[in-house]
């Protein structure tokens, strides 16, 4: 799965992303960084480069926030100008995510060099951006080299690491979703990537203790199980492996967050809280008996595309346009669809309940981020009942795509 990205995470990633570079002749590089990555490893990987003599530029990030968005993106292109140089981030998801936009739109190679284990899109091609308001994953390019070094990474703020733990714990709720959007919406799905990056997230849990000391040990575990993570979504040329209805969440969280102008939150906490939730739904769906779901089926009514539309505006006003063009699929679902999904519904209980019967308990998943020092409660993060509500209840508009929230949606399937 790991096409053809040097990867290396270990001791000494700077000399060996130098020995890399030497031995691909690259010599012109840009470095992308902001004040906190600069002091974390940014500053020391410039003076080894300068030392060896490389040809070096720094696009040096300002703000409070760095978010991958249009403000950023034209300072690195301007930075680079029109000369052709390698980019190297040297951050986590966000500076990753600038400088895979960049040297994507300006034909440029990018290597990463993260500061954190806290996210799984540093293999990806995929760069989830904010741009004019909405957030969407762009698909770029994946970087030609990560280097992980493991001192810099396990000297990352403990939330950091936590976060990137709850992105990967996100992945039991993004495989059920996906094995149910193949059963019944015919979405593409491969077996072995799925089992692949499951094997990433277990083994994760495995070590969750050293993970919640950040020892270089967990830390190196996570670090690969986000990386195989990554390469999952890219082998599968689709996020689906790794992010179903708990990153929905996140999105809409996220992006409400942006408009109201609040500090944003690290992407895989929300992720492994709204996990949470959706365990509470894939553990009520597989308590719910066929008969007991048949009669709920049975008085489902299909959404109008009148109410879809009402509900898009309410959610979310400014980015419509958007929200509607990716659920044109569902709205325009005739009766005779509804009905047939209806029934595959039923036909396949028994499967539906084996899927519900992979993704681990919400208690489990609560143990497990407590133990890697996460959070576990989106109201604790800071949103309100009301707005955790909304994230349920519209976030499945968000994406063109089929998962345990849209099933239950468009079934008004009552489990809570
Ligand atoms: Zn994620």
């Amino acid at each position: 799965m790991q096409d053809d990205i040097f990867i290396y995470v270990g001791e000494n990633g700077s000399s060996q992303l130098i020995d890399y570079c030497q031995a691909n002749n690259i010599s012109r590089l840009m470095l992308v960084v902001d004040d906190n990555t600069y002091a974390a490893a940014g500053q020391q990987l410039e003076e080894s480069l300068r030392t060896k003599g490389f040809d070096l530029k720094i696009s040096h990030l300002k703000g409070q926030e760095i978010v991958a968005t249009e403000r950023y993106f034209v300072q690195v292109m301007l930075d680079i100008g029109r000369e052709e140089r390698t980019l190297v981030a040297v951050g986590s998801g966000s500076i990753t995510d600038i400088a895979r936009f960049v040297s994507f739109f300006t034909k440029s190679d990018f290597i990463v060099f993260p500061t954190a284990a806290s996210v799984d899109g540093y293999t990806g091609a995929g760069a989830p951006s904010v741009i004019a308001g909405f957030k969407k994953t762009v698909i770029c390019h994946s970087p030609q080299a990560v280097f992980g070094d493991l001192a810099v990474l396990s000297a990352a703020p403990q939330e950091m690491t936590a976060s990137g733990f709850g992105d990967m714990l996100g992945k039991y709720i993004s495989l059920a979703d996906w094995r149910l959007g193949a059963l019944l919406w015919n979405e593409p799905y491969d077996e072995t990537i799925s089992r692949r990056v499951r094997v990433a997230v277990d083994r994760c849990v495995e070590r969750v203790a050293e993970i919640g000391q950040a020892s270089p040990e967990g830390v190196q575990v996570l670090m690969d199980g986000l990386i195989e993570s990554g390469l999952g979504m890219l082998a599968a040329k689709s996020s689906q492996p790794a992010s179903g209805s708990e990153h929905q969440i996140s999105h809409h969280l996220e992006m409400k967050l942006l408009w109201a102008n609040k500090p944003a939150i690290l992407h895989g906490v929300k992720v492994g809280a709204s996990s949470v939730i959706i365990a509470r739904y894939y553990e009520q769906f597989r308590r719910l008996s066929r008969q007991a779901v048949m009669e709920q089926l049975a008085v489902a009514v299909q959404s109008s595309r009148e109410q879809y539309i009402r509900e898009i505006e309410k959610a979310y006003p400014g980015i419509e346009a958007q929200v509607f063009a990716e659920q044109v699929s569902f709205m325009s679902l005739s009766e005779q669809g509804f009905n047939a999904l209806r029934q595959k519904v039923v036909d396949n209980w028994a499967e539906i309940q084996d899927i519900a019967a992979a993704v681990p308990s919400p208690q489990q998943m609560i143990d497990w981020l407590q133990q890697a020092g996460g959070e576990t409660d989106l109201t604790a993060l800071g949103f309100t009942s009301q707005e955790v509500q909304e994230a349920l209840d519209y976030s499945h508009l968000l994406r063109n795509r089929f998962n345990i929230n849209k099933l239950r949606h468009l079934f008004r399937i009552n489990i809570v």
